[in-house]
């Protein structure tokens, strides 16, 4: 059920949420208090969002240790509905496309539950990716899902649910996904792009940090800014692109079209390529390459390559004014030494390091929880201001503040 109430009624909805997402269980009375809402207002927005299976009512374990979920009794603890899978996940990479259902109260690392390959080069890629979906649709069963989030690599513009621009991915820069997943799943699709939903999973599992950049290695290298809590704000629907930064000297080619992009270097496959040029003869597997690091450390060429990395990284932190940076993916997999190898070289360039602490942290991918919070905040209590009336399936995303012209 999507609600269209007030729009200080769906205000207040949001806020209500937002504070459970943070707060993972609260009672009424918490909520209400934590928020400034009186009791009768957030005990209203509750039993509604009870009644229509956003929330669910929890009772704490018992002397057994026994958990088990439960409505209608005042004094209960809250808590997002995590019973039942209300919203599907899409990660489209590469090659691989992992698809997951979600519950609305998810917030740990991804679990994905299906997941297919395509080849990116094949004849049709898109046609051949619609008919996987609806193998995995079938797979996955027919849930009352709310909506889809679909995440992508590339430029996304996600006011209007396209991609503009996919360096490793140029048949999705011409096909018009929302459209075929709705044809398979026939609910709202919003498209999000990947970096940004890492992001904002990554601030719900830590919400003291309000002001971080994110980089994430895998098969590009990408990145996304918090700031004040929220994604940062910026005219084009463009941020965070580190990974097509040039590294002087760097002759290797680039998907976006351009010669020496940092991502050529330390994405999986530029690591790779790297890994068999060093060691000639050597399978050059991501697991060979785990043992040769924690037997022999960090060999010259990689060393280069995080050197490389951190320049960008720090350039941007003495630009944004952020000194905390949180590293996903491929990276974290790597010894420790790897990611400690990175962090000093970024606090080598940054200006904060030089009086104050610049703090560079690895976490795992929480994309699947950042997928949810958009959903929440999109497809189930909406800013009624933000929607057209007349495209009910299409979620209106925040106008950009300056329009940008494509031509
Ligand atoms: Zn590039």
């Amino acid at each position: 059920m999507i609600y269209v109430p007030s729009r200080m009624g769906q205000l207040n909805r949001r806020a209500l949420l937002r504070q459970l997402q943070k707060l993972g269980v609260a009672s009424r009375a918490e909520l209400a208090k934590s928020l400034g809402m009186s009791q009768p207002t957030a005990g209203k927005i509750v039993d509604e969002l009870l009644v229509s299976g956003v929330l669910e009512e929890l009772v704490l374990p018992d002397d057994n240790g026994a958990e088990s979920v439960m409505r209608g009794r005042p004094g209960r603890k809250l808590r997002l509905n995590r019973s039942r899978s209300r919203l599907l996940a899409i990660q489209l990479g590469l090659q691989e496309t992992a698809v997951a259902g979600l519950s609305l109260g998810i917030s740990d690392e991804d679990q994905w539950h299906v997941s297919f390959s395509l080849d990116p080069d094949g004849d049709s890629p898109a046609k051949t990716w619609e008919g996987q979906l609806r193998t995995a649709a079938r797979k996955i069963g027919g849930k009352d899902f709310l909506g889809v989030l679909l995440s992508v690599p590339g430029i996304v513009d996600e006011t209007e649910n396209r991609i503009l621009f996919s360096p490793n991915l140029h048949w999705t820069e011409k096909t018009d996904l929302a459209s075929i997943v709705r044809r398979v799943w026939n609910v709202p699709v919003l498209i999000v792009q990947e970096e940004r939903a890492l992001a904002l999973g990554h601030h719900l599992a830590a919400p003291g940090s309000d002001d971080f950049l994110l980089v994430d290695f895998g098969e590009g290298v990408g990145g996304a800014i918090i700031m004040d809590g929220k994604p940062l704000a910026n005219p084009l629907p463009i941020s965070g692109e580190i990974g097509h930064t040039p590294v002087l000297g760097n002759q290797r080619r680039c998907g976006c079209g351009s010669v020496g992009c940092m991502e050529t270097l330390v994405s999986l496959r530029g690591l790779l390529e790297s890994f068999s040029a060093a060691q000639r003869g050597a399978r050059n597997s991501w697991a060979g390459l785990q043992r040769h690091i924690s037997q022999k450390g960090i060999p010259a060429w990689l060393a280069q390559s995080l050197d490389a990395a951190a320049v960008s990284i720090a350039g941007a932190l003495n630009v944004l004014g952020l000194r905390r940076v949180v590293i996903t993916g491929s990276l974290t997999e790597l010894p420790s030494a790897v990611c400690a190898h990175l962090s000093q070289a970024i606090q080598n360039g940054s200006m904060w390091a030089k009086f104050g602490t610049v703090e560079c942290v690895a976490a795992p991918r929480r994309r699947t929880a950042g997928l949810v919070a958009i959903g929440i905040e999109q497809l189930i209590v909406p800013d009624t201001n933000e929607i057209s009336p007349k495209t009910p399936t299409t979620a209106r995303r925040q106008t950009a503040a300056v329009k940008y012209n494509r031509s």
